[in-house]
């Protein structure tokens, strides 16, 4: 039976004869349905129309869809030198970008920021030998195709490995998490997918409950951001897409950012 995949946000379910009669996903008020409704499709048919991008997104080597598809993200590759591991998915799995990434001697762990970027996460971890993904448990309901290689987290952090650490960021979502990495010679990098949404100008960022449809957060989460990321050394976020990143005084960026945000939204 045919996994499928929701057209409008990239999320790939279960197999089943037919598609669900909605996704989950678009039908939560972070997200929404185009203006065509809702439509599938399957990874075997998106391999014979789309084609992937796979190029360097400012320091980090990304990974996305040519075409216009989903909402759309990329993913992005972690090269500690010790392991190598993917952020967030995309919905297209190539054989391209999988020899792209195995000829980088191959992902040690996927791990994913939210829901929304769950895409193919399955396909992609099969593909590259059953590696496991790694979600926060907060969202195991939004997990739509289920795989023994989905490993849950839980608490505040998870060490992948020496210099590279997951960091619990509820906000966007109650899962939603940032890949820290700080390698003692180079750039400290937060990988933030939407739990800190990079704005516009590549100076501040922000945490949204809905991005689209533009409906912010309250006060006590964004205390309890600034709280989660207390002496967080940073130089770079990459936010969710090409180019979305801010590169060089990090840390500024999001202190000043959060402190304008709660100036904003006082009571
Ligand atoms: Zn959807
Ligand atoms: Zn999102």
């Amino acid at each position: 039976m045919p996994h499928h995949l929701c057209t409008n946000c990239g999320t790939q379910y279960a197999d089943t004869d037919s598609p669900p009669t909605t996704c989950r996903v678009c039908a939560d008020d972070r997200q929404y349905l185009g203006r065509h409704g809702q439509q599938w499709t399957t990874h075997g048919a998106l391999l014979r129309t789309h084609h992937q991008r796979i190029e360097m997104d400012d320091h980090l080597l990304g990974i996305g869809i040519l075409e216009p598809f989903a909402i759309p993200q990329r993913s992005l590759v972690v090269r500690t030198g010790a392991m190598n591991v993917l952020w967030d998915c995309v919905s297209l799995v190539t054989p391209e970008a999988v020899d792209t990434l195995n000829g980088l001697g191959g992902i040690d762990a996927i791990a994913i920021s939210h829901p929304h970027f769950y895409s193919s996460m399955v396909e992609w971890s099969r593909a590259l030998g059953d590696v496991p993904i790694h979600v926060h448990e907060a969202d195991t309901a939004w997990i739509a195709r289920t795989s023994p290689n989905v490993r849950r987290w839980h608490g505040d952090d998870l060490d992948l490995g020496v210099d590279l650490r997951l960091v619990h960021c509820p906000g966007h979502f109650p899962g939603s998490a940032l890949l820290h990495w700080t390698p003692p010679q180079g750039r400290a990098v937060v990988l933030a997918g939407d739990s800190l949404h990079v704005a516009a100008d590549r100076r501040h960022v922000s945490v949204m409950h809905s991005v689209p449809n533009h409906v912010p957060v309250g006060p006590a989460v964004i205390r309890d951001v600034q709280r989660r990321l207390t002496g967080l050394a940073i130089d770079d976020v990459y936010g969710f897409t090409w180019g979305l990143n801010v590169i060089g005084d990090g840390r500024r960026a999001v202190d000043e950012s959060l402190d304008r945000y709660l100036r904003a939204i006082a009571a």
